[in-house]
């Protein structure tokens, strides 16, 4: 366990915090792990201090740290692919404070014991907090709740079957009355898994060239509205995540008009590649829910800019290349997130409308007010939770820390680098020599 900053000084560096309504240049002093001073000129009398040390902010910026709605971390059980460590010393270098997990471990994270024991390692570990997510269902099996109270109780911030569908409308329905008296956000993993049975990716022109069994955009779509009405009619709070289709978003966005509060997530694959990237049979591109076309990344993007879309998570998804290294049928879905995430999406803005305030709320905000976080601040008396970035900074992504390897922009050059994370007022990752 790392122990909180001391002195550290920023000069001069671009802080960018919408939600402060912030965007400027100004010093940064952090003290014993608390955000102290902050403003134009604010480092003047404590940067000539021994004790402190002191990082050129020009042409960088400073913003609140990350946060993660979404990430396997695959402890306990799968420890060969990811364990808390790791994932969490991946997070860091990502630029984030805070990542919430989804329950699919071995065993399931559907009790207390398995929850506490995830926060006792990560507390251990030091670094980004991390929030696990309880399973809706014993064993993720789709038929009895879990202990929502005990699981709140525990630690946990929302509940998800992620990985699987909860395919019965009645228990679905009975998840969120029981959710909603523990104010904790349902997680759906939207797939009708009859429509997707034996899929291997997006159903369209080029899984019929590739002769692969197709997953089509229907499969979420229908379980997105058949939610979206349970919700509104149980006055639940419901979240759906990674929203893939041109569908889901124009439900989505029909829902939030009428009031209903439904929040969904995107992650960055499918905000940047379409199905034409399996072509080749590529591996590291099959993901569940798939790529899919041009049109659906045009919506998704279009959704992120406006906000249907409220937060980006990574879907982080380790597997090792044995899982990989396969025929396409048989390799495991998913791909790595963590890491590259800040540096893939900074190109977007500009994009269908995409501002950087957006991005960033996208990034830190929006999901930190969904899984009940302490949104990250840039604020004087504030713990330091923040990212110093450098964007103009070209690198390319290899040395990773992640125990896996499967993403397709391995080796890419990206633009953007996360060169300092602090969570919980420590430093999480220090890159700002490299
Ligand atoms: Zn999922």
């Amino acid at each position: 366990m790392t122990s909180p900053v001391e002195l550290l000084v920023v000069k001069s560096v671009r802080a960018i915090d919408p939600g402060a309504g912030l965007d400027g240049e100004v010093d940064l002093v952090v003290e014993r792990g608390r955000i102290t001073r902050l403003g134009p000129g604010a480092a003047r009398e404590v940067a000539s201090s021994e004790r402190a040390r002191v990082i050129d902010g020009s042409g960088r910026w400073l913003l609140p740290a990350f946060v993660d709605l979404h990430a396997h971390l695959r402890e306990p059980g799968q420890e060969y692919k990811e364990d808390i460590a790791t994932g969490l010393a991946a997070a860091a270098a990502g630029g984030y404070a805070h990542v919430c997990v989804m329950p699919n471990t071995k065993p399931v994270n559907d009790t207390r014991a398995v929850t506490e024991m995830m926060l006792r390692r990560a507390a251990e570990v030091g670094g980004p907090s991390l929030h696990p997510i309880g399973a809706i269902t014993v064993g993720q099996k789709g038929k009895e709740l879990t202990e929502m109270a005990e699981l709140k109780d525990a630690g946990a911030v929302a509940v998800s079957d992620d990985g699987v569908c909860v395919m019965s409308s009645a228990v679905m329905r009975r998840a969120l009355e029981y959710a909603k008296t523990f104010d904790l956000p349902v997680i759906q993993h939207a797939e009708d898994h009859e429509l997707t049975a034996g899929a291997d990716m997006h159903e369209g022109a080029v899984s019929a060239r590739l002769g692969l069994r197709g997953w089509p955009r229907v499969a979420e779509d229908v379980i997105v509205a058949r939610d979206v009405l349970l919700a509104e009619y149980v006055g639940a709070r419901y979240h759906l995540a990674h929203a893939s289709t041109r569908g889901s978003v124009h439900i989505v966005r029909e829902a939030k008009q009428r009031g209903v509060a439904v929040t969904a997530e995107v992650t960055p694959h499918h905000l940047l590649l379409t199905d034409a990237a399996v072509i080749g049979y590529d591996t590291a591109c099959k993901v569940n829910p798939p790529l899919r076309e041009a049109a659906d990344v045009e919506a998704l993007r279009a959704a992120l800019a406006d906000g249907t879309l409220d937060a980006i998570a990574t879907d982080h998804a380790p597997h090792t290349s044995l899982e990989k290294d396969c025929e396409f049928s048989l390799a495991k879905p998913g791909m790595l997130g963590l890491e590259l995430c800040f540096g893939l999406l900074l190109e977007l803005v500009g994009k269908n409308g995409l501002t950087l305030a957006r991005l960033l709320d996208a990034l830190s905000s929006a999901p930190a007010r969904i899984a009940g976080i302490a949104p990250p601040r840039l604020r004087e008396d504030t713990p330091a939770e923040l990212v110093l970035v450098d964007p103009e900074r070209v690198w390319k992504a290899d040395a990773l820390r992640s125990k896996s390897r499967n993403t397709p922009f391995l080796g890419k050059e990206l633009r953007g680098k996360v060169l300092l994370t602090l969570a919980r007022g420590s430093v999480a990752f220090d890159g700002v020599g490299s």
